[in-house]
C-alpha cells in the first residue's frame, strides 16, 4: 500500500465506502459501524500499529491507532467518522463507488470517508518509511457523529492529545470556529372545549401565535450579532403540533425550536433566553412551558494555534493557500476543544453526505493527504 499515491488512497478510500456503515440510529435497518470498525482496525494493524477498539455501544466501537516517534513530544490526533446518513435519497449505488472524472460518489464518500483514507493514507507513509518524527501521532475512526456523537464524547474521555485534526468535507479550508445549536420545545397550554363553548374554551393554537411573536423579535435581535467568522446566531420554528379536531378547543400546542449559537453561548443562556420569553407570555396570561431536548456547544480557537499555523504551512509548502474560517453545521471539534484539545476542521472538496449523491473530489482528498503529511511532521517535528 504505497502511502499517498492517487491510486493507492482511491483503493483505500473504495474499500471504505464499499462497507455500509450508515448510522443505525438513523436508519435501523443498517447494521452501523461493526463492519467499518473492523476493517479499519485490520488495516491499521497490517501496518504494524498499536491498535485499540473503544467499544461505545453494542458493535459500535471507535478505532484508535497509535504510531510513536523517535523521541517523547507532542501528540496529534487524526479524527474522521466511520458513520454515514441513510441512502434513501440517492440516486447512484451507495456501497458501489463510482468515479467519473474527477469525482468518486458513495455515501460516505465526503462525509468522511475521504478524511479516514486520507489519513490513513499519511500514517501508512510514515510507517513504512520509518520517517523521523517525536511524540505520538494517533488516528481515530469513531462512531454516531452522525446522531448523538457518542463516538467523540467517549474518545475525548480515553486518548489525550496536544492538538486534533477533525477530517470532515470543508472544501481544503481550515475550520477555527463552528457554531452549536439547542433543541428548546415549547408547550403552549390551553383548556379543551366543545367548540361552541367559548367562554370555557382556551385556544392554545391561537396562543402559540403569541409566542411565535415572541420567538420572531429574539430573532431579529439575534441577528445584529455578528462573529467574525460564524456570522449571526440564529433560530427557526421546526415543527408545530396541537389541536383534536375541527370541533375541539385544542388544550395544548408544542413548538420546536432549534436555536444556533455562537461560541460563548451556553445551555444556561439558552435557558435563559427561553425563560424571559415564557415569563413575558405568563404576564399577558399566557401559559407556556419550555424545556431543552439537546445542546451542542459552539467552538473556537485562536488562529495563532500551532496545529493551524502547522497546518497553513504545510499548505503553503505545497503551493496552497487554506483560507481559515468557521463554519455553521457541528462536526466533531466540539468535545475536543472542550476537553482541552485545540482542534482544527480540515478536509477535501466534495457534495456532503446529507445530500442525495455524495461525491469527494479525488485530486482534492490526494491533497489533503499531502497537506496532512506536511502538518503530522511539523506539528511532530
Ligand atoms: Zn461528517
Amino acid at each position: 500500500m504505497p502511502g499517498l499515491q492517487k491510486e493507492s488512497i482511491i483503493d483505500l478510500l473504495k474499500g471504505l465506502v464499499a462497507i455500509d456503515s450508515v448510522n443505525p440510529s438513523l436508519s435501523p435497518a443498517h447494521a452501523g459501524e461493526g463492519e467499518i470498525a473492523k476493517h479499519v482496525a485490520d488495516v491499521l494493524l497490517e501496518m504494524g500499529l498499536q491498535v485499540d477498539m473503544q467499544e461505545v455501544a453494542r458493535e459500535r466501537s471507535n478505532v484508535i491507532g497509535r504510531l510513536k516517534g523517535k523521541r517523547p513530544g507532542r501528540r496529534l490526533l487524526m479524527v474522521a467518522h466511520m458513520d454515514t446518513v441513510g441512502i434513501d435519497s440517492m440516486t447512484v449505488p451507495p456501497f458501489d463507488p463510482v468515479i467519473i472524472g474527477n469525482r468518486l460518489y458513495g455515501r460516505g464518500a465526503s462525509d468522511t470517508k475521504a478524511g479516514l483514507a486520507a489519513a490513513i493514507a499519511v500514517t501508512e507513509e510514515l510507517k513504512r518509511k520509518k520517517t523521523t518524527f517525536n511524540g505520538e501521532l494517533i488516528i481515530a475512526a469513531t462512531v454516531d457523529e452522525e446522531f448523538e456523537a457518542a463516538g467523540i464524547e467517549a474518545l475525548v474521555k480515553e486518548v489525550g492529545a496536544d492538538a486534533a485534526i477533525v477530517l470532515e468535507p470543508v472544501g481544503m479550508m481550515a475550520i477555527i470556529a463552528h457554531k452549536g445549536f439547542a433543541w428548546m420545545e415549547f408547550e403552549v397550554i390551553g383548556l379543551a372545549a366543545h367548540g361552541s363553548d367559548s367562554k370555557k374554551g382556551i385556544d392554545a393554537i391561537m396562543r402559540t401565535g403569541r409566542l411565535l411573536d415572541e420567538l420572531d423579535s429574539v430573532s431579529k435581535r439575534l441577528s445584529k450579532t455578528v462573529h467574525p467568522v460564524l456570522g449571526s446566531p440564529s433560530l427557526h420554528a421546526s415543527q408545530i403540533t396541537g389541536g383534536e379536531g375541527w370541533s375541539t378547543y385544542p388544550a395544548s400546542c408544542t413548538l420546536r425550536v432549534e436555536r444556533r449559537t455562537l461560541p460563548g453561548e451556553t445551555k444556561k443562556s439558552i435557558e435563559r433566553e427561553s425563560q424571559v420569553i415564557v415569563d413575558k407570555l405568563a404576564n399577558l396570561g399566557i401559559e407556556v412551558r419550555t424545556k431543552m431536548h439537546f445542546f451542542r456547544t459552539a467552538t473556537e480557537i485562536s488562529s495563532k494555534e500551532r496545529i493551524v499555523k502547522s497546518l497553513r504551512s504545510s499548505a503553503d509548502g505545497l503551493g496552497m493557500e487554506l483560507p481559515v474560517t468557521g463554519m455553521a453545521a457541528w462536526p466533531e471539534a466540539g468535545p475536543l476543544n472542550l476537553a482541552g484539545i485545540p482542534s482544527v476542521v480540515f478536509g477535501p472538496k466534495g457534495c456532503t453526505g446529507h445530500e442525495a449523491d455524495e461525491y469527494v473530489e479525488i485530486d482534492s482528498v490526494v491533497q489533503c493527504a499531502h497537506i496532512l503529511h506536511g502538518t503530522v511532521l511539523d506539528f511532530l517535528k
